[in-house]
């Protein structure tokens, strides 16, 4: 394989962009190597600049559950470009795209359109606030919500406390009201309700965690943060950007039937455009402006090719999708499994439907300090020898595989038999 042109373009845009990337994690530091240049993408396939193809593991980070550019997905873009591409007014698009999202996740009862999962998470973190008068979140550590200042903070120690900003540029003020506790020990979450209780506004998690590797909730942990939120008079936010139609037609609250006050949406509901958006109670949603006093606004928000992009993946989303990415997910795991056994090497595959990590580390992972010791280097290695082989993982140990509705047959059994050998390469290196 040659990555000639990638190379050349990746040294252009480090003298143009930090790190030659708008979002870190693109720039490959967490594997080794450089970025690929990626010119066109097809169904499970991406080909690079100097004609590599790969089948992709990552799928834009989550929203391309279809696979990349579906036929009427880039029609009903193609169409609405030609009817203006942003109005600065209201527009039927909006209408009909929330009509389809409250169908499909029926106890949510209004919406608001933003741009970006990070807009949904801030603004529903501002309405919990305004709602309960209270100033206190509590955050889960290993859980990403955007790069919000008050939300960029994980504990440092592995005990529930005070968090730290994870960033310079935040002052260690901005982050004074967030509490942090460890991702599936409830025990946490009540020490911190029986200390601060009177003042936590609202418990923000991913139901199911997928930005440290995937993590499933443990039986009684997402009911655990419904009942205790309800006792405190504190709201409970699902940040369902990554779970939002992807674990289920309904998302997480519909697969582990627990009903949020507020949920934060973003990803597979723009189908490959920038959106995000917040939903939930109305006498909640009532207290954002113009209705009520809590304000948040958008230049581009409810933009009309991202509406109509959004719409039609979502129409495309019928039940049998979710039992062939099970059954692929599946297949898949299984796969992962036997090579890995076989390779005799500790790992362990934590999969939801078409989310789903591997990692290298004796024990089961149900919590981010045992995700942290994964074999990061291991993985680097692993990485690299699938590139080799026309198969794209995600470019960190830590970040969730996504299927889609394109990765069938052939493209499993492609990636299981390079698997096969890019493992036993990794471990011999
Ligand atoms: C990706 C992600 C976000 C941030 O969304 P952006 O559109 O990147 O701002 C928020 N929460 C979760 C769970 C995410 O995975």
């Amino acid at each position: 394989m040659q990555f000639e042109k990638s190379v050349e373009l990746i040294e252009t845009a480090r003298k143009l962009m930090p790190g030659g990337v708008n979002s870190p994690v693109r720039a490959f530091q967490a594997v080794g190597g450089d970025p690929i240049y990626i010119s066109s993408a097809k169904g499970a396939k991406l080909t690079d600049v100097d004609g590599n193809s790969y089948i992709d593991y990552v799928c834009s980070w989550g929203p391309l559950i279809l696979g990349h550019s579906p036929t009427k997905v880039v029609a009903t873009i193609q169409q609405a470009a030609m009817k203006g591409t942003s109005y600065g007014t209201p527009h039927e698009g909006e209408i009909l795209l929330s009509k389809t999202i409250i169908n499909m996740m029926p106890w949510m009862q209004m919406i608001r359109f933003v741009n970006s999962g990070t807009e949904a998470s801030m603004s529903a973190l501002r309405l919990a606030r305004a709602a309960t008068g209270r100033t206190k979140i509590i955050k889960f550590e290993g859980n990403y919500h955007g790069h919000v200042d008050y939300l960029l903070v994980q504990a440092g120690s592995g005990v529930a406390t005070f968090g730290l900003p994870d960033s310079p540029g935040i002052p260690k003020e901005m982050s004074q009201h967030t509490l942090v506790a460890r991702f599936n020990h409830l025990s946490d979450v009540e020490s911190l309700f029986t200390e601060h209780g009177e003042t936590i506004a609202a418990i923000i998690v991913e139901p199911v965690a997928g930005n440290i590797g995937v993590i499933p909730p443990t039986e009684g942990f997402l009911d655990g943060l419904r009942d205790i939120t309800q006792q405190h008079g504190s709201l409970l936010i699902f940040d369902e950007v990554i779970t939002g139609f992807r674990v289920s037609q309904g998302g997480a609250s519909e697969l582990y039937k627990i009903q949020p006050d507020l949920v934060c949406l973003g990803k597979i509901i723009g189908g490959g455009l920038p959106v995000g958006a917040y939903g939930g109670r109305r006498d909640l949603m009532e207290q954002i402006a113009p209705l009520g006093p809590v304000y948040q606004a958008g230049t581009l928000s409810g933009n009309p090719l991202a509406m109509a992009a959004g719409l039609t993946t979502l129409e495309e989303l019928a039940p049998d999708l979710y039992l062939s990415l099970e059954q692929f997910g599946e297949v898949l795991e299984e796969g992962f499994r036997q090579i890995i056994n076989e390779c005799g090497v500790a790992a362990h595959v934590n999969r939801v439907g078409s989310m789903f990590s591997i990692f290298f580390t004796e024990n089961p992972i149900e919590d981010p300090q045992s995700a942290l010791t994964t074999d990061r280097k291991l993985y680097g290695r692993l990485f690299r020898a699938l590139i080799r082989r026309g198969i794209y993982p995600p470019p960190s140990a830590l970040e969730s595989w996504f299927l889609s509705a394109c990765h069938r047959e052939s493209e499993v059994e492609q990636t299981l038999s390079a698997f096969s050998l890019a493992l036993q390469e990794a471990l011999l290196e």
